[in-house]
């Protein structure tokens, strides 16, 4: 085995080590490689390690690497601030959409890709640039995306700025809403802050500096 990918099976098995540490069930947590930031090497390293689901936030960054793998692609999952005009071509890559928000970005998806499995994004840090719904208006986002015939999966949420566990009253919250509406998937924590993330019932974290290390400056703002 290659020796990069040799170390991101090690970073892996640490991931992996947090998560059950925190109380997560190994089989039951997913784990998202969030490529972002690094080049189509990163996304090869993380399949060549047996991650399947590779997470994008940048529309161009996604389709370029699509473009870059060819053949054996990743379920990619898109994770960052959408426009309603990258939706035409990210449509036929994207398996998940997990950064919906509003219904408008709905009605996008749901003609580009009818059907499409979606989650809805939750702002629960206050911070209106890291996108997401009020929680008080996700039943009814859930409501109106169901009624487009979309696969409504779950909720995601990206925790505040700061300390680890700032993040964990709203992944709480998230935790309670995807269980009042019977969503399944509960797609919280990165890197910084999975541990208190899957305590309080994380199934999904979208982990990058993790497994591929730090996120080179320039790349990071591409997109
Ligand atoms: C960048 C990013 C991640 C991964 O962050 P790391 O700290 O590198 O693990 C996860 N989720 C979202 C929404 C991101 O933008």
């Amino acid at each position: 085995m290659d020796a990069s990918v040799e170390l991101v099976v090690e970073r892996l098995a640490a991931v992996r080590q947090r998560i059950e540490r925190a109380g997560g069930d190994a089989a039951n947590v997913a784990i998202l490689a969030v490529t972002k930031g690094f080049g189509a090497e990163a996304v090869r390293m993380a399949m060549a390690a047996g991650l399947d689901e590779v997470g994008e936030n940048y529309a161009q960054e996604l389709v370029a690497k699509v473009e870059a793998i060819a053949a054996d692609q990743p379920r990619w999952h898109f994770i960052g601030r959408l426009q309603r005009n990258k939706v035409r071509k990210l449509a036929p890559s994207v398996h998940l959409w997990q950064s919906v928000d509003r219904i408008a970005l709905g009605h996008e998806i749901a003609h580009h890709a009818p059907g499409a499995a979606v989650l809805v994004q939750v702002n629960v840090s206050a911070e209106p640039q890291k996108g997401g719904c009020d929680p008080n208006e996700v039943a009814e986002l859930v409501r109106e995306l169901r009624d487009l015939d979309l696969d409504v999966r779950g909720l995601m949420a990206v925790g505040p700025t700061g300390a680890p566990e700032a993040a964990r009253p709203g992944y709480r919250q998230v935790r309670r809403l995807a269980d009042d509406l019977g969503l399944d998937v509960r797609s919280m924590g990165m890197t910084g802050d999975l541990d208190v993330a899957v305590e309080e019932g994380s199934n999904l974290v979208r982990v990058g500096t993790a497994l591929f290390g730090p996120r080179p400056k320039a790349a990071a703002v591409a997109g």
